[in-house]
């Protein structure tokens, strides 16, 4: 390849910052501008209509049929004012991004009028807009497909507002966010199951909140409804598309499967929060503009550890919303990208040797009052609650650290976890040494060790009478360290489940975690009805009777060390705690009793969605190793190897022309080199028979188990072992004929 891209002087894009007489907007003022909101819809609908729409929405009822035609009709008007042409049911199929099919407004009237004519108009009806009907068989379903006919049907979450985005020519399109489900009501997809676990989650949070505040004053009012807030910090790389056009490794795979680390990479450790590339900062900007007007409060951006490495960050909102806008914002950097000739990278280890790319989901519990349940105030009512509420999340991590282990599972996040940059596949809790302290107090029943300035201000006596009345410090929030080895950290007031990978959808994960703390808020409950006995109410020690009972029970999963140490790895083991290093292993913990009687009982997922999904995050899983085994083949085959034998062809020939004019030993040089490469071109061609062998067994094997089992215990090692020896070439062969664009290039342009 011409090693001198042209893209060196890649123009500098201009994008337009929305103004108003010529004086640039405040950020504030077009923010959610493309959405059809609820305030865009007060304004559009008639007020009982309007009235109606928000009572069937909140109640979770069906919509009656006046209601959806005057809401489409609205919309339509709305939308077409911006340009639309067309509407889409946008969801969320288990492939990890979203789907849609786009339908014009455009109708042709059967009915001929009263001149007898057939005219054409633009109409959306109300059933339009509440569902409609894709084919699910093109759909993964994990063997569902026999049951449920094919048929399949995306109705829209009127939870999640529609909002419009460019379509082609200046033109735009209607997008509705949907749910996705089979003839049968079974959920073919992420949104389905992520509703359901809030509802579950609200439910079980509602009933302990009821039993700690029996009786609700103006300030401690009624907890009617919890929901679970999400902050998706994603990070990502950007390189140019140029040299990316040039990796079909990456342009198939998303990830590099050949390829040296040059002398500097990251350890200089001066790309973090560095100064972002212009062209990066303009792209990162320009999808930034296009994500306000939809409503995602997109607020930080800043380059990550890794070269070409960065991240971007919203303002926490509502789970459920959370996951939609985090999957726009990836569409839309996605998009804005190639405006700026580069290409976004969301897989989690495109660079060996350098750190990959996670998806921290910052996770916490608010009630409809707006009150995060994992703020620790200084209040002893709400004390309690807060350690109920955090004692009950241990608890859930301690049951089903598996189940969370399988929700961040895939074959690409395998080169992360356990890597050196990311937390391990042992699923442990920090909780910082505050907090610890304070557990730590309550089960041994004394006083917090107070000999920290910072604990000076509790007030509390030696015994366990006295320790009810000691408030957590306000300042806990400020004081709380950071320990960034921890798959699950405690941060002041949330946690933030940091081994989810970039590529995937956070949907899964936070429906595993929903379900998982419901239910273990359930069992909390229950144990604090059990310790109320005959009592009206609750008192203060029975709390804290609770409390301790699960501060014991769970204290194996809290973990405060370096979570990336070897040690970690021993003391885990004799803790009795899951090391799960591989996705087929993670995957299994679905199927656990533990796990999936839980997800069952709670309504999460039916018996067969269970079933399904277990099926298709192992095909899943082989078939990304397999197009990467036979991606590497081709390279190797038709790349590496041609380039390496006309290496060879061009010392040989420089050999005889230099033994042409001067004696052998003038030679020798080239010899050597030619003599380093022999055994290494063998070697090569001979794995590249066994990879290709290897890749004709998997088709052999028909348990998807065993499939994804054999894919990782065979494929990966010789494609490893391929890499090598790939990499070795790199290192001896001229840069002129070298075929791919390296690492130096790819990072640091
Ligand atoms: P970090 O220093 O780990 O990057 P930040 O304070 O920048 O943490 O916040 C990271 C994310 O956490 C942001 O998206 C933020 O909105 C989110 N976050 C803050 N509070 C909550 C909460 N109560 N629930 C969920 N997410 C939250
Ligand atoms: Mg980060």
């Amino acid at each position: 390849i011409n090693r001198i891209i042209d893209g060196y002087n890649r123009p500098n894009r201009v994008v337009e910052f929305p103004k108003k007489n010529g004086t640039p907007l405040y950020t504030s003022e077009f923010f959610g501008e493309n959405v059809f909101s609820l305030k865009t819809m007060a304004k559009c609908l008639p007020k009982p209509v309007y009235q109606q729409f928000i009572k069937q929405m909140r109640g979770g009822q069906v919509m009656d049929k006046n209601t959806t035609d005057s809401v489409a009709h609205a919309a339509r008007i709305w939308a077409m004012d911006r340009g639309a042409t067309h509407f889409t049911h946008w969801f969320q199929p288990q492939t990890g991004s979203t789907a849609e099919k786009q339908d014009s407004f455009l109708t042709i009237n059967n009915n001929f009028d009263s001149n007898g004519e057939i005219y054409q108009l633009d109409t959306f009806s109300g059933s339009q807009l509440l569902q409609s009907e894709p084919d699910a068989s093109s759909f993964p379903s994990g063997g569902m497909r026999s049951t449920f006919e094919a048929r399949g049907y995306t109705v829209w979450d009127t939870t999640s507002p529609m909002f419009i985005q460019p379509g082609p020519h200046g033109t735009s399109i209607l997008y509705i966010p949907s749910i996705f489900i089979s003839y049968n009501g079974e959920a073919l997809d992420e949104k389905t199951v992520l509703l359901r676990s809030s509802e579950a989650l609200s439910k079980a949070a509602v009933e302990l909140l009821k039993l700690i505040n029996p009786n609700p004053t103006d300030e401690n009012p009624h907890v009617t409804h919890v929901y679970t807030t999400l902050g998706v910090e994603q990070e990502f790389f950007l390189i140019d598309r140029g040299l990316y056009s040039l990796r079909s490794d990456l342009k198939i795979t998303g990830r590099t499967l050949v390829g040296r680390l040059p002398p500097k990479h990251q350890q200089m450790e001066d790309h973090y929060f560095g100064r972002m590339p212009t062209r990066v900062l303009s792209a990162i900007s320009e999808a930034e503009l296009e994500l306000i007007k939809l409503g995602v409060p997109v607020k930080t951006r800043h380059n990550e550890v890794a070269p070409s490495q960065f991240e971007m960050a919203p303002i926490f909102e509502d789970a459920t919303i959370a996951v939609d806008h985090n999957l726009l914002t990836m569409d839309v950097l996605h998009k804005v990208a190639h405006n700026h000739k580069l290409k976004v990278l969301y897989h989690e280890k495109p660079f060996k040797g350098i750190n990959g790319s996670g998806k921290h989901c910052n996770w916490s519990l608010s009630t409809n009052h707006g009150e995060n349940l994992l703020d620790p105030t200084s209040t002893p009512e709400t004390n309690y609650r807060f350690l109920l509420f955090l004692v009950a999340i241990l608890n859930a991590v301690h049951i089903h650290a598996g189940l969370l282990r399988a929700g961040i599972a895939s074959a690409s996040n395998d080169h992360r976890l356990g890597a050196n940059e990311a937390p391990p596949g042992i699923v442990s809790a920090f909780l910082g040494e505050h907090l610890t302290e304070i557990l730590n107090a309550i089960e041994e029943t004394r006083a917090i060790k107070s000999s920290e300035p910072h604990f000076e201000s509790i007030k509390v006596g030696g015994t366990v009478l006295d320790m009810k009345i000691s408030t957590l410090p306000e300042i806990l929030r400020d004081l709380t360290d950071r320990n960034r080895t921890s798959p699950f950290a405690f941060t002041g007031n949330k946690f933030e489940f940091r081994a989810v990978g970039s590529k995937q959808s956070t949907s899964f994960p936070v429906t595993l975690l929903n379900s998982a703390v419901a239910s273990s808020i359930q069992e909390v409950t229950e144990a604090l009805l059990k310790q109320k006995g005959d009592k009206p109410t609750l008192t203060d020690e029975d709390k804290i009777f609770v409390i301790r009972k699960y501060i014991i029970k769970t204290k194996n999963i809290r973990f405060e060390g370096d979570n990336y140490s070897e040690a970690w790895v021993k003391e885990a083991e004799t803790r009795g705690l899951p090391n799960i290093k591989k996705s087929p292993e993670a995957f299994t913990k679905l199927l656990d009793p533990v796990n999936s009687d839980m997800l069952i009982k709670n309504g999460i997922f039916t018996k067969s969605e269970l079933h399904s999904r277990h099926h298709i995050l192992l095909e899943k899983y082989t078939k990304d190793i397999l197009i990467e085994a036979r991606t590497l083949e081709a390279i190797v085959k038709t790349q590496i190897l041609p380039i390496a034998y006309e290496f060879r062809k061009s010392l040989a020939e420089g050999i005889k022309s230099i033994e042409s004019v001067c004696s052998k030993e003038h030679s020798v040089p080239e010899r050597n080199i030619i003599e380093i490469t022999t055994p290494i071109v063998i070697d090569l061609q001979k794995y590249i028979d066994s990879i290709t062998t290897m890749i004709k067994e998997v088709g052999k094997i028909d348990d998807p188990y065993k499939q994804a089992e054999y894919t990782e215990k065979n494929l990966l090692p010789i494609m490893e072992e391929i890499r090598i020896k790939v990499d070795n070439l790199e290192e001896l062969i001229s840069d002129k004929l070298w075929p791919l664009p390296k690492y130096n290039e790819l990072l640091f342009y």
